[in-house]
């Protein structure tokens, strides 16, 4: 029997990658969205035409109930979850002094508390099948701490606190938590870096070059194969050698 995914923020970047690579994989897939409903059903289409059962599913992450019928409309499908990918995410570029009330909000709701309430809700399941995998997209700068970017590395370094309290407490249930801390990634992300910005951080990689969304998904294809069955609670950094 196939086994079922739910991606977070698979419209785009990173998520959408991984979901082309797990349906390549074998997986069924939930493909989470929350504006861009296009891309998402595009992605969905192209799926579905290579026989794959996919559904794109809209829910904000930060909306526990948005999230609950997402979770409630993929069991009711697919009978079970077995992995989840915390990846939907924003970011923003902007000095401490200038972050306000409403940008540092915003960065919790979505990027912390959209991974505890998507977690909370699919995690009963997997207790119950006494199986199960999660993994939660964090960042190099959650790891070190990004200058401008100080409720972003906030949130991220908060993403690997969660990723090994929640393995200690879920590893009698046989459910694996990890956590990808990905380096500089070309993704719409980047998105408001000039060239110069990007060949500087290119330059400051020993391996010469930026990352790309499928370095991504391919350590998250191994994470949640049986080949890592015996790792969790653990952070793996995709970055290059940008942080070591
Ligand atoms: P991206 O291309 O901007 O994609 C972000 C995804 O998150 C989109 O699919 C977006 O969906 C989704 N999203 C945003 N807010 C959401 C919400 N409230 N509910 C549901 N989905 C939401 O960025 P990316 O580079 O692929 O980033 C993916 C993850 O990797 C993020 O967690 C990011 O922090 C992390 N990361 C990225 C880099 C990098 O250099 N790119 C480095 C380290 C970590 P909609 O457009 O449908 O709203």
């Amino acid at each position: 029997m196939n086994k079922t995914a739910i991606i977070t923020g698979a419209s785009k970047g990173i998520g959408r990658q991984m979901a082309k690579a797990f349906a390549e994989n074998g997986y069924n897939l939930l493909i989470n969205y929350n504006n861009s409903k296009k891309e998402a059903e595009e992605l969905c289409q192209q799926l579905n035409s290579k026989g794959i059962i996919a559904y794109a599913y809209k829910a904000d992450v930060s909306d526990r109930k948005q999230v609950d019928f997402m979770v409630e409309f993929c069991i009711k499908r697919f009978k079970n979850i077995d992995l989840l990918i915390n990846n939907a995410g924003v970011a923003q570029s902007i000095l401490f002094t200038d972050i306000t009330q409403d940008d540092w909000k915003r960065m919790i709701d979505i990027n912390l508390t959209g991974v505890f309430n998507c977690t909370q809700s699919v995690v009963k399941y997997m207790i119950s099948e006494k199986k199960g995998k999660i993994i939660n997209i964090s960042s190099i700068w959650g790891m070190v701490g990004g200058s401008c970017e100080v409720h972003y590395s906030t949130v991220k370094a908060g993403i690997i606190g969660f990723t090994k309290a929640l393995a200690k407490e879920l590893g009698p249930s046989n459910i694996q938590v990890n956590s990808i801390a990905p380096g500089v990634i070309q993704t719409d992300m980047l998105k408001g870096l000039n060239d110069k910005d990007l060949e500087e951080l290119k330059y400051d990689t020993p391996l010469m070059r930026l990352g790309t969304a499928d370095d991504i998904a391919e350590c998250a294809l191994f994470l949640a194969s049986d080949k890592a069955d015996f790792i969790t609670g653990q952070v793996i950094s995709p970055n290059g050698g940008f942080v070591i």
